[in-house]
């Protein structure tokens, strides 16, 4: 790069998009500084903070049809592609390396459930499918019994056997692990920790609390999630997760379990820990995991993977995911100025795609 080209960039908020853009534009030789209320870079699991760290890290650009538009499949295969070169320069570089997979994700539903598990299948119906260079399109595979023992051995149910589909292609990420390492591997990266931004315009970021003071950069990027109001017109949508110490349950890929009443998730992390989740409420309440969502998570992810029975309960979390008023995301480019919000409940799933749109809009980045 010339030093001609070299940028000042400021960035609101050290969340998922706002490390995930800071080390991108690190490495392409910008100067670059991120202001973020968090004391630090690391999670504090305590309702506040980055919803990025709170997130299982499932990448479902089928399974999450049931809630969105078709274009999230696309946008959610690019991600994937993405978040696999990014996971591979890191793991050069970082012990341990940001764990992800992309082994398939599992539907499963019980046997009366059938009716619940059809709709969300003729949602998947038409949406782009995984494919490689050497296959063709990957449609979902029905699977019966022997199919899902093989795959997934620990996965059965004491009331009958399971309906279980196979989605080809989907994934998952360590999201802790993935944060601290775009953290530890941005270049040159100015960390403002303790400082809120109170206002992000074109080309500054003024300060909130008692410093107030207004830093110029060349682009101001918002990127604060469920913190950009007034902003931006975005709502928390409280979600809950069980964190689980599992030795010897051997689980691999993401387990979705459709059910006429919850949606629950069972997704693996290494270290035998497994992540159940989610609960989706409309409040932005960032209180502690109610006992209702935890008997429901647990109960639920119980019923499909009866050997959770003695896991330990290592931990229970809850945050807020931005949502805009449609539930789709929003890229907004000007010159100066790039917002992302509104990733809600698929941001591991789509910011990459994302952030590749906004900075290819801006028209100034590789
Ligand atoms: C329980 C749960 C489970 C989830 N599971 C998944 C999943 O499996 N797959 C998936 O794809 N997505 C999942 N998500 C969604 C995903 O976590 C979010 O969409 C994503 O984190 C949003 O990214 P973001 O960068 O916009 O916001 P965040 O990650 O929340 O980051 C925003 C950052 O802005 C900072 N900030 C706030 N206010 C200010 C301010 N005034 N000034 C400066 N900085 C500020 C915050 O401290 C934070 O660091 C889940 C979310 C939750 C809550």
């Amino acid at each position: 790069m010339r030093t001609m080209d070299v940028m000042h960039i400021g960035i609101a908020g050290a969340g998922l998009l706002g490390r995930l853009v800071a080390w991108t534009l690190a490495h392409q030789g910008h100067q670059v500084s991120v202001f973020d209320p968090a004391p630090g870079p690391q999670p504090l699991h305590d309702g506040h903070g980055a919803a990025g760290f709170t997130a299982a890290g499932m990448l479902s650009p089928l399974a999450e049809r049931e809630t969105a538009d078709a274009d999230l499949a696309a946008r959610g295969w690019h991600a994937i592609a993405r978040w696999a070169e990014i996971a591979q320069a890191l793991a050069g570089r970082h012990t341990p390396p940001p764990h992800f997979a992309c082994l398939g994700s599992l539907m499963v539903a019980h046997g009366p459930d059938l009716g619940a598990a059809r709709r969300v299948l003729a949602r998947i119906d038409g949406a782009p499918l995984f494919r490689t260079q050497n296959t063709g399109p990957a449609a979902p595979q029905v699977l019966d019994a022997a199919g899902l023992a093989e795959l997934e051995p620990c996965l059965h149910s004491a009331h009958g056997p399971l309906h279980a589909w196979l989605l080809p292609g989907e994934g998952h990420i360590d999201t802790v692990r993935m944060l601290q390492c775009l953290h530890a591997d941005a270049p040159g990266v100015h960390w403002h920790w303790s400082c809120p931004v109170a206002r992000v315009a074109p080309g500054t970021l003024t300060l909130g609390g008692e410093a107030g003071n207004t830093h110029r950069f060349d682009w101001a990027f918002d990127l604060r999630g469920v913190g950009a109001r007034p902003d931006v017109p975005v709502r928390g949508v409280r979600g809950e997760m069980v964190w689980l110490h599992a030795p010897g349950l051997g689980l691999r890929r993401p387990v979705r379990l459709l059910h006429p009443r919850h949606r629950v998730y069972i997704v693996p992390r290494p270290g035998d820990v497994v992540l159940v989740g989610a609960s989706e409420i409309e409040s932005e309440d960032r209180s502690p995991v109610s006992l209702r969502s935890a008997v429901e998570l647990m109960a639920a992810a119980h019923s499909v993977i009866p050997d959770l029975a003695e896991a330990r309960i290592l931990r229970m979390d809850s945050n807020l995911r931005p949502a805009l008023p449609d539930h789709r995301p929003e890229v907004h480019v000007e010159a100066g100025l790039v917002r992302i919000n509104g990733l809600y409940r698929h941001g591991w799933l789509l910011a990459p795609s994302l952030v590749d749109d906004a900075l290819a809009q801006a028209g100034v980045f590789h």
